[in-house]
């Protein structure tokens, strides 16, 4: 198994641009994925930095990962997640463009951020950073604000 997506050498300035690229490199890959560590030798990034920042993106439930065989080495396959309400022939990557700009990029608290411990004070249900992004970008498409 390999995958066949083309992913731009661009330099990344900092960690917020750097995750938004990795995010929109799994993006591109569909619903066949990535390996981690193709992604990883495509960005420049030892495995350390780049388990940590696909980790987060997994917490913010953006991707999934599935532990696979690759070379003869452990590694990920990274596959952006899908929206699970919708019919099968209507599901779609979610379009990077809808996220850009996400304080989750390039939060400090990413690591403690979670969809799924209820217990934690990190979480975007309850993230004003999230809310305030959501209604500025609302703004700035020129959207209702009535949400
Ligand atoms: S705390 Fe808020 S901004 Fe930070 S990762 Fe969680 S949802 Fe995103």
């Amino acid at each position: 198994m390999s995958s066949n997506v083309n992913i731009p050498k661009l330099p990344a300035k900092n960690k917020s641009e750097l995750t938004e690229q990795v995010f929109q490199a799994i993006v591109d890959s569909g619903e066949t994925g990535i390996f981690q560590t193709e992604l990883c030798k495509s960005f420049s990034i030892d495995s350390r930095d780049g388990s940590r920042l696909v980790g987060n993106l997994e917490k913010q439930s953006l991707i999934s990962r599935e532990r696979m065989l690759y070379k003869g080495r452990w590694t990920y396959k990274l596959i952006v997640k899908k929206i699970p309400q919708l019919k099968e022939a209507d599901r779609r990557p979610i379009e990077i463009a809808s996220v850009e700009g996400a304080p989750c990029f390039s939060c400090t608290f990413q690591h403690l951020c979670s969809t799924e411990d209820e217990t934690s004070q990190y979480s975007p249900a309850k993230c004003n950073w999230i809310e305030e992004w959501v209604i500025l970008d609302t703004k700035k498409r020129g959207l209702s604000t009535q949400l």
